[in-house]
């Protein structure tokens, strides 16, 4: 009786081990579960119908964003995989969370939502967002990754949330309309007393962002523009989210 249990808890520990290894396979390897791709610049799109128009100027452009990085890395290769008839967005969000958008491991990039490049927009029940800069966000992510390593990301490390969507968050929105945090401090509050249970927070192209997220680039860009800090030097930074937020909006509203 003893062996025939050690018999079979064996085969479930083989039957399960073959499955993570199936999964880790197809998770790296795209390919598997899509009918063709093709290399613009250093993009490597997975996709199952024709490329889509426009694509090649989003790509470009994500990628001008994320040199701004302090982790950009020239050598870096990104798979962007297209949610056009394959099940591999899909099944990323059953293993990394539902998701607009996943930038996982340090190059790939997984488009969840209704694109279209050529508007430069991504539709997700009803909302719309800015299709290059959640790329760049993703891409982000990815760099980040390929600095730290994968013990020092997320959700390995779990480090704190504010930290970790406010960098993506901090270098993908760089656009005109943004640029002044005080400013931002201003929308995102008047935004919260106009009415305090929306999510979102709409930009200055019409398009949203969470306002959870909004928050954290706000902070970010006051540990990076006003303290001057680095990302690398915010992530060892021991200052509680709370904190920060409350430093900040001490600078925000100045002693007399
Ligand atoms: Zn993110």
């Amino acid at each position: 009786m003893k062996s025939k249990l050690l018999k079979w808890t064996m085969r479930l520990t083989l039957l399960i081990l073959l499955l993570f290894g199936l999964l880790v396979l197809i998770v790296l390897n795209p390919a598997l579960l899509y009918s063709t791709n093709t290399q613009i610049g250093k993009f490597t799109v997975y996709h199952n119908k024709a490329l889509p128009a426009g694509i090649k100027l989003r790509l470009t452009d994500a990628d001008n964003i994320i040199v701004t990085s302090e982790f950009y890395d020239t050598n870096l290769k990104f798979d962007i995989c297209l949610n056009d008839g394959s099940p591999y967005p899909a099944l990323m969000e059953v293993f990394l969370g539902k998701a607009f958008a996943l930038g996982f491991t340090s190059n790939k990039i997984a488009l969840c939502g209704n694109t279209d490049f050529a508007a430069n927009t991504m539709k997700v029940n009803g909302r719309k967002w800015n299709l290059t800069q959640l790329i760049a966000h993703e891409a982000t992510h990815c760099l980040v990754f390929n600095e730290l390593g994968f013990w020092k990301s997320n959700p390995v490390a779990n480090n704190p949330l504010w930290k970790w969507e406010g960098y993506p968050e901090y270098v993908s929105r760089k656009h005109l309309n943004h640029l002044s945090l005080k400013q931002n401090i201003t929308s995102l509050t008047e935004a919260i007393k106009k009415d305090k249970d929306q999510w979102g927070i709409i930009l200055a192209d019409s398009t949203i962002a969470p306002r959870t997220y909004f928050n954290y680039w706000n902070m970010m860009q006051y540990c990076m523009d006003v303290k001057k800090m680095t990302y690398q030097q915010v992530l060892s930074d021991t200052k509680s989210e709370s904190l920060i937020q409350s430093e900040m909006m001490i600078w925000y509203y100045p002693e007399e």
